[in-house]
């Protein structure tokens, strides 16, 4: 099945404690829809100024990327500036300039209308919901969001929220939005604005999924070295709603098998910054990280 994705595509200067770039393309959808090229046909939507170098579009046509829905408009692209510690969980934005985003009216294309696999990657949700509304007959919604829309538009949010299916959110954002330390208690108040599954991305923690009464606790690949958290939490939707659209089956055991193949795509894209290694994979090196991870929690039952 195809898989439909609104977000923001952006170039980003970002430094962690391993080194530093400068206006490397990035965004929600950027990763999103790179992650997701390895599992089905992406189909995105988002906005980029006439600074836009030509190569950047150009990785997403290589990856099969549909971008009928990319607007190239006079101004600048959307940019973002943040900043690691050496708690990489943790992302701090230096400056978020929206840019040619701030007057984003997305029409969809005819041919989007009728995708079933929906994925409203962070952005501001007027956005997102403009988008979801042009949708005829939605199967999975799911959507993702952060501190600064959190805070910049609760009632949109809010409002959103109620035809989402899915949620995918980081740890503190997940308090913040639900006003509610305790992360179970969290889920519940999720439940509450109409959501059917909470995913919490927990960085280097793993994620945990709140679906149905019951919890799946993923871990996150060890690795030796991470250079670059940026859009892991995007990469890590693009390989679970990826994976879902490909099987086009969302009982219990695909969501979960799908939470295994974004932590694994997660993993790979924090080894290098932007893009870098994201771009280059193949679905056999994938695979085998998916089958670590089955090894990574496999325990015998008590005799
Ligand atoms: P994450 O997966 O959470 O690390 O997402 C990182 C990406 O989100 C970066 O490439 C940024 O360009 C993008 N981003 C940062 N702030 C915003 C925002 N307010 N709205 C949309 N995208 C954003």
């Amino acid at each position: 099945m195809s898989l439909l994705v609104v977000g923001s595509i952006a170039l980003d200067s970002v430094k962690t404690p391993f080194g530093q770039v400068e206006e490397v393309l990035g965004g929600s959808a950027t990763y999103f829809s790179v992650s997701a090229s390895y599992f089905t046909d992406v189909h995105l939507v988002a906005v980029v100024g006439n600074d836009f170098p030509r190569e950047h579009q150009e990785l997403l046509t290589e990856r099969g990327i549909d971008i009928t829905g990319l607007d190239r408009v006079e101004g600048e692209t959307f940019r973002w500036v943040g900043e690691y510690g050496y708690d990489l969980n943790e992302a701090h934005t230096l400056d978020t300039r929206l840019n040619v985003f701030e007057s984003f009216n997305p029409q969809l294309p005819e041919k989007y209308k009728d995708i079933e696999y929906v994925f409203l990657a962070n952005i501001d949700p007027e956005i997102q919901l403009k988008v979801l509304k042009q949708v005829k007959n939605p199967k999975l919604v799911a959507c993702d969001t952060m501190n600064y829309w959190i805070e910049g538009k609760p009632e949109a949010l809010k409002e959103l929220l109620r035809h989402v299916d899915i949620l995918t959110i980081n740890e503190a954002e997940a308090r913040e939005l639900t006003g509610e330390p305790n992360l179970l208690k969290a889920a519940e108040v999720v439940k509450g604005y109409g959501v059917k599954h909470l995913i919490v991305k927990r960085g280097e923690y793993g994620a945990l999924m709140f679906s149905n009464g019951s919890i799946f606790n993923a871990p996150a690949y060890p690795l030796e070295s991470i250079f670059d958290p940026t859009g892991a939490g995007d990469t890590f939707a693009g390989g679970f709603m990826g994976y879902l659209a490909n099987t086009d089956n969302i009982v219990d055991s695909s969501l979960r098998q799908a939470i295994i193949f974004g932590s694994a795509m997660a993993s790979f894209n924090v080894e290098a910054f932007s893009l870098e290694r994201l771009k280059n994979l193949n679905y056999d090196e994938i695979k085998e990280r998916f089958n670590e991870f089955k090894k990574l929690t496999h325990f015998d039952d008590l005799k």
